[in-house]
């Protein structure tokens, strides 16, 4: 017989509200408690759908102190969700360290299918979907030069997340790297007001970026090298 499931993953909206799945709505409401990166944004998105549940800080500086405890309640019987400031949790936020643990105990868990930024970025770029990595954000010091290094062999399309303020430096080291011709598709703002989607050369990028400030969250997606 299947065990009933003591955490959920959920995944919540990367900027508009409305992308939560009701199946998303239904397990936040039948939780005994909700794990969040951070309490006031997920109290805000709570309160948007009125939901009422006693929300519990986890996040990347308190998830190696709090996981024992965690788990042991878990195996009490207490059913838990977790949810990140935007998207699925476990990618490129917290997530892994509590799921790994989870099943180590035999505890069973379940992801809901959901919001995350990389999907729509990679779809919209209109480079090759079929096959794809995702690098999350580029180490910004130690371990940046060998990434880049390595990725410059690589031919299949690929995925980063990075920040506006790191934008013009990645773009630049993308030429130098990948060579200025390379196509890359910056979205910003996905599901936003302003969202953008810039396709094309990386030369042509660097110029757009350089003339117009990039501001708010951002997914890069690469082209890979040809075969
Ligand atoms: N868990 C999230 C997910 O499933 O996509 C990712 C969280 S990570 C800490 C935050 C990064 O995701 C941002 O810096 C940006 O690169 C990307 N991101 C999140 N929301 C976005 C959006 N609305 N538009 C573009 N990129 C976004």
């Amino acid at each position: 017989m299947q065990e009933k499931t003591v955490l959920y993953l959920v995944p919540t909206p990367i900027g508009n509200l409305a992308d939560i799945t009701l199946r998303a709505l239904d397990i936040l409401k039948s939780v005994d408690v909700v794990l969040a990166e951070d309490t006031r944004t997920s109290g805000f998105l709570l309160k948007h759908y009125d939901i009422r549940k006693p929300l519990q800080s986890f996040h990347n500086f308190n998830e190696h102190k709090v996981l024992g405890a965690l788990i042991k309640r878990m195996q009490d019987g207490e059913v838990m969700a977790l949810v990140s400031d935007a998207g699925t949790p476990g990618i490129s936020d917290p997530g892994f360290l509590l799921t790994r643990e989870a099943l180590k105990a035999g505890l069973t868990i379940e992801c809901l299918p959901g919001p995350t930024a990389f999907v729509p970025a990679l779809v919209k770029s209109g480079l090759p979907s079929d096959r794809f990595i995702f690098e999350g954000f580029l180490p910004h010091k130690k371990g940046r030069q060998t990434a880049l290094k390595t990725l410059a062999h690589e031919t299949r399309t690929m995925i980063f997340y990075e920040s506006p303020y790191r934008l013009q430096k990645t773009l630049e080291q993308f030429a130098e790297y990948f060579g200025a011709d390379r196509i890359v598709s910056v979205s910003r703002e996905l599901t936003k007001l302003y969202e953008e989607t810039k396709t094309g050369p990386v030369s042509e990028l660097l110029q757009y970026f350089t003339e117009k400030e990039a501001k708010g969250e951002i997914v890069i997606v690469v082209a890979g090298r040809p075969e």
